[in-house]
């Protein structure tokens, strides 16, 4: 007899214990998310993802600059300021 494993997690958001995988919805996209056994429903997050850092390219001409993503820096220069190789 096969039992399905079932793999209780923790909402790294909001801390919310008990909460398991829905497999089904893995299945059907792909994609995981929390489902909420006690409440038979998806695990809805009252935390919303934090907004993302905004920066200056130290690169960019300070007159013209404008404010990106923090995470897309990296990109941004090598695009921008590096050229290709
Ligand atoms: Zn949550
Ligand atoms: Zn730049």
């Amino acid at each position: 007899m096969i039992s399905k494993l079932i793999i209780m997690a923790k909402c790294s958001k909001c801390n919310t214990p008990d909460l398991t995988y829905d497999q089904t919805y893995f299945e059907n996209t792909g994609q995981w998310r929390l489902w909420n056994p006690a409440k038979e429903q998806p695990h809805i997050c009252p935390k919303k993802p934090d907004p993302p850092r905004m920066i200056f390219c130290p690169q960019c001409d300070a007159q013209t600059r404008k404010l990106i993503r923090a995470d897309t820096l990296q990109e941004h220069i090598k695009k921008h300021h590096l050229g290709f190789y």
